[in-house]
């Protein structure tokens, strides 16, 4: 069996530099970051490097620039916030690489941090370019990855650059690692997922993985309509993907062969508008009124999720039952949520969308595993090898 390297592996780091990956990639409000969650969850591994008297050099993506200087997507701002969180000096350059970074870097105190630009600033760190990667190696003598949400990402900062320098996995990298691999490969039974959101078409993958692994699996959110909808249920107009009837059919399929209750709503609320004022109803799932959207899964189909989730030794539950935002179609994920939380298992939430929710309703302190990656642990789960992972592994 391969091995996950971590912070152990690079031996003792007092007086090195170390790059590492961070996930900084933060909702940013009047110019200041709005919600420093992934900040915080990257402070123990920062601050155990800090502690041992290295010198880090943070660097992160930060939303969608294209490869060029974007000023929307400065990483100021989070250079304020890691400063206050780490309770150290933080230098925040305005390149990425190159003499000026040097120069910082090598001029910078044991203990205290360089926070390198936004990495997508450069387009060749999305190419997982060489070249890019060997500019970001130059000041450094190690490399540490905390980026799990960005491991499904083959680029420059995540893959090629861990290949220059003796690398590692930071504390909140190997976290998610230790928990999403025994969930995926020996899950305490029995094992209960629970899928929503959106869309289908994102979620297929995962659905036909975990076919194979659980004990049900639970579909509520927009996504259900999909397969309400393959199997010739009128769904009225709520979101559906009718080129993935034929993928839903398969996997409803897959699920019966192997004897898999694959559970979907018995009860929706619809209206005709997803807004607070609209009139709302709560349906039997073969009563949606042609002209109404399926907004939320109902206080039935709550129930019963719940009895699932209660006699779980696993659960694991990415996306929301319904449209959340709103309050009058939150019900139903605070439904469920509620019932993630009491349970007794081993309870791993993923998904941006899914942890926003759990923290709205004050929820989120009550699963053992929030997973930060949404796609990444998509992925894991499916089983398929993460390139930000794998380059971490020993041979
Ligand atoms: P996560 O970020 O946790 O992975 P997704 O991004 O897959 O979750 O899905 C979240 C989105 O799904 C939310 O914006 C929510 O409003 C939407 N959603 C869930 N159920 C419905 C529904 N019935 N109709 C429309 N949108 C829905
Ligand atoms: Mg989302």
């Amino acid at each position: 069996m391969s091995r996950l390297r971590t912070l152990e592996d690079l031996g003792a780091v007092g007086g090195s530099r170390v790059l590492v990956r961070c996930d900084f990639n933060v909702p940013l409000a009047d110019g200041a970051v709005a919600d420093d969650t992934r900040i915080r969850a990257a402070a123990p591994t920062l601050s155990e490097l800090l502690d041992a008297g290295a010198t880090v050099v943070a660097c992160s993506h930060l939303g969608r620039p294209k490869g060029k200087v974007d000023e929307r997507y400065r990483l100021d701002a989070v250079g304020v916030r890691l400063q206050d969180v780490l309770g150290r000096p933080v230098d925040k350059l305005d390149e990425i690489t190159g003499e000026s970074v040097r120069d910082a870097v090598e001029s910078a105190a044991p203990g205290s941090v360089v926070l390198l630009e936004n990495l997508r600033f450069d387009p060749r760190e999305e190419q997982d370019d060489p070249g890019f990667a060997a500019e970001l190696a130059a000041p450094v003598t190690a490399y540490v990855d905390d980026a799990f949400g960005a491991a499904h990402r083959a680029h420059a900062s995540v893959d090629a650059v861990a290949r220059l320098v003796p690398s590692a996995a930071g504390r909140l990298m190997q976290r998610e690692v230790e928990v999403l691999t025994q969930i995926r490969d020996d899950p305490r039974r029995p094992f209960v997922a629970i899928l929503g959101g959106a869309k289908v078409s994102d979620k297929l993958g995962v659905v036909n993985a975990l076919i194979d692994r659980v004990d049900a699996l639970l579909i509520g959110g927009a996504m259900a309509f999909s397969f309400l909808a393959a199997q010739g249920v009128e769904v009225g107009r709520s979101l559906v993907e009718p080129d993935r009837y034929d993928d839903c059919r398969s996997a409803l399929d897959a699920a019966k062969s192997r004897a898999i209750p694959l559970r979907l709503p018995d009860d929706v609320v619809v209206a005709p508008e997803a807004t607070e004022e609209a009139p709302r109803e709560t349906v039997s799932i073969d009563a949606i009124p042609s002209g109404a959207i399926g907004l939320d899964v109902g206080p039935a189909t709550v129930a019963s999720f719940a009895d699932t989730v209660r006699e779980a030794g696993t659960v694991f539950w990415n996306g929301p039952m319904g449209m959340f935002e709103v309050e009058a179609f939150a019900e139903g994920t605070r439904g469920v949520a509620a019932a993630v939380a009491a349970s007794a298992g081993m309870t791993v939430v993923g998904g941006g969308d899914s942890i926003a929710a759990l923290r709205r309703l004050g929820l989120a302190d009550a699963v053992d595993h929030l997973s930060t990656g949404g796609g990444a642990s998509l992925e894991f789960i499916e089983g398929r090898e993460l390139p930000g992972i794998a380059v971490l592994m020993e041979d």
